[in-house]
């Protein structure tokens, strides 16, 4: 695609196209189908104004993108961060097409977000900028249509006003329309803690061909949010030591290793949800936190954090990409060369979409399963999607980025190919 488009001022966006210009060259992808692939479906942008503490009115941008409708529903996160723009949107829906491709979802991707700072908001304005938001989407979106879930600065609360909202203009009860809600709700337990956990799952497929124990492993997390403190909490658990954590406040180390439990009870009860100060580390430079040197180093907060500006300057074996889009393609070239073993993130972090359509087939079916079966099928699923791209990898001699892309953008390819073009 030469033309300009809406989002390329995106540098979130331009790294999206890029990755998938260079697996188109991999799978020897139709140039019609690319450039139909390159563009979301269809974005909606909307003024949500709403009504202040103060009395104030105020008016935010709000953005949902459909990448793709051509696997079923489109789903993805909603996210509320000050950053938040449709090129940023675009990117993310876009990398939730190949993640559901990936594992094989019956989905398409999506995402939305809307430009605020939910940290300074109170519940009520939060509340009414969801609902408010709900509102502006509702002809885009259903529970075969478009299925939101959390993402950054949302959580199982939004999405309860989300579900709310939807099912009062519906007339009934509708829990399909959106997934990490809370578990009274129709929620799926086991949901919010899916995320970490297939990362972690991904971590020790990795030590294993790396002929590593997660007990002589160490690990740096950047990001204590949803998806940085249960991977904390889950690579604790079965022994890996956690040197160094960051969040968007700071970072701390203590290279003799972090309580983890401490540290999710003081960042707990903090008001920002801050990991800064926690008495059993000690403060370090933002810039320090990823060149720690560490068995496996876990970016789980915010895109392009890894560059060519510091990937050179990384000491980890493996890099697991529990946020999505943190590594851009020039840092990749360089950690590639290094021999770093990458899990990109349409993989390592595909259990909370995964989790996600268990979620959604449940209030489906109005059948809930028990946590021990939502676990088991996220391993099952999560381990069996590791290896269909570690021996694409190997068969084909590809970085596992390319390995993924390539498996997740086929699909979609292939349907797209297989339904043919309308008209
Ligand atoms: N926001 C999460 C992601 O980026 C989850 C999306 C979902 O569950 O639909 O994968």
């Amino acid at each position: 695609m030469s033309e300009k488009n809406l989002f390329e001022s995106s540098a979130t966006y331009r790294m999206a196209c890029q990755q998938l210009r260079d697996v188109a060259k991999v799978i020897d992808l139709e140039e019609g189908i690319e450039s139909r692939l390159m563009l979301p479906k269809r974005s909606l942008v909307c003024a949500v104004p709403i009504r202040m503490d103060t009395g104030e009115t105020r008016n935010f941008i709000g953005y949902r993108v459909q990448h793709s409708l051509t696997s079923g529903a489109s789903k993805g996160g909603l996210r509320y961060a000050p950053q938040v723009d449709l090129g940023e949107v675009a990117a993310l829906a876009m990398w939730m097409s190949w993640k559901c491709g990936i594992m094989n979802l019956p989905y398409g991707g999506a995402k939305g977000g809307i430009a605020c700072d939910p940290v300074t908001m109170s519940t009520g304005e939060k509340e009414r900028l969801t609902r408010r938001f709900t509102e502006e989407v509702l002809s885009i979106i259903g529970p075969r249509i478009d299925v939101m879930a959390p993402d950054m600065g949302t959580d199982d609360q939004t999405m309860a006003w989300i579900y709310d909202t939807y099912s009062m203009k519906v007339g009934y009860a509708c829990p399909e329309i959106v997934t990490g809600k809370p578990v009274e709700l129709g929620g799926c337990v086991g949901r919010r803690e899916a995320t970490g956990r297939g990362v972690v799952y991904c971590i020790r497929e990795a030590l294993s061909e790396l002929n590593l124990t997660p007990h002589e492993s160490t690990a740096v997390v950047q990001g204590f949010g949803n998806v940085g403190s249960v991977t904390c909490d889950e690579l604790a658990k079965h022994g890996t030591k956690i040197l160094a954590v960051g969040d968007r406040y700071g970072s701390i180390r203590n290279m003799t290793g972090i309580d983890v439990a401490a540290l999710a009870r003081y960042a707990n009860a903090d008001p920002k949800k801050s990991i800064v100060g926690f008495p059993g580390a000690e403060a370090i430079p933002d810039a320090e936190l990823l060149t720690t040197p560490c068995t496996v180093l876990v970016p789980a907060a915010m895109e392009r954090q890894i560059t060519k500006d510091n990937a050179a300057n990384l000491k980890c074996r493996i890099l697991a990409e529990g946020a999505n889009g943190p590594t851009t393609p020039e840092a990749d070239a360089i950690l590639e060369a290094a021999g770093v073993f990458i899990i990109p993130d349409v993989l390592c972090n595909a259990g909370g979409v995964t989790v996600s359509y268990f979620e959604w087939v449940q209030d489906i079916q109005q059948l809930m399963w028990s946590e021990r079966q939502v676990n088991e099928k996220l391993r099952e699923l999560m381990l069996a999607a590791f290896h269909r791209v570690r021996k694409l990898a190997k068969e084909r001699n590809l970085p596992m980025r390319m390995a993924a892309l390539a498996l997740g953008v086929n699909k979609v390819a292939l349907e797209k190919q297989r339904r043919g073009l309308f008209p």
